[in-house]
């Protein structure tokens, strides 16, 4: 099985924006331009109520662990899981310090209400694969909670799903090792875009980056 190398691996939480639009994640991933807008800022703050590193708090058969690191060599992917949850479960797998035996359950918090796109359900699955990978473990399922509905909703890590996030990430890290960043395909998604000003969609439509240049130079 072939692993990538720590400095190839890719942030987990990219997986949602390439998912909204190969080019926002290119310019936020590969360029590293990133420009906060009312969407991303209103999603750290629900973030931050989870940053609370390493918390652990035991409720009966179950222990929770927050802003848990996380990694997968197999899927070269690395970041942060909001909160796991770890269930007792027979069978599920050891945890250092505990006794019996739990099955880890990731819960991504987001802002706003339920996507249209797989995008969220893609990012949780890619938390499951990184804890599969460090714990030794199947995971069956995750949770999402979309903050302006405070609605937990269950995800079912399906073989079309675990297919589809791999097709994502090789796709990703095609992109990557190639440092490549698509031109610009305007749509609707575009207005609720956070990199909508660096992206200049209405103007990279019309004509590319050389042709711009050419153009003003000859002006
Ligand atoms: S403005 Fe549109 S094309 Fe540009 S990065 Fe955002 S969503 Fe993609």
């Amino acid at each position: 099985m072939a692993t990538y190398s720590e400095e190839d691996y890719l942030m987990l939480s990219g997986i949602q924006h390439f998912a909204f639009c190969r080019r926002q994640w290119a310019l936020a991933h590969i360029e590293n331009q990133w420009n906060d807008n009312y969407l991303t800022i209103a999603g750290q703050n629900l973030h931050h109520k989870t940053d609370d590193p390493y918390i652990s708090e035991t409720r009966g058969e179950k222990f929770i662990v927050r802003a848990m690191p996380v990694h997968s060599r197999e899927y070269g992917l690395t970041g942060v899981c909001d909160v796991v949850e770890f269930k007792k479960d027979n069978n599920g797998t050891q945890v250092f310090g505990k006794s019996g035996k739990y099955v880890p359950i990731p819960i991504e918090y987001k802002h706003g209400k339920e996507k249209t796109n797989h995008s969220d359900e893609l990012q949780l699955l890619g938390e499951a694969v990184c804890l599969e990978e460090m714990l030794f473990c199947h995971i069956d399922y995750g949770y999402l909670y979309y903050g302006k509905t405070r609605h937990r909703k269950k995800i079912e890590f399906t073989l079309a799903l675990r297919q589809e996030l791999n097709q994502t990430v090789l796709e990703m890290h095609s992109y990557w090792q190639r440092k490549y960043t698509p031109r610009v395909k305007p749509s609707q998604k575009c207005k609720s875009c956070s990199l909508r000003d660096i992206c200049l969609p209405e103007l990279l439509n019309r004509e590319s980056v050389n042709e711009y240049i050419e153009r003003r130079l000859s002006e």
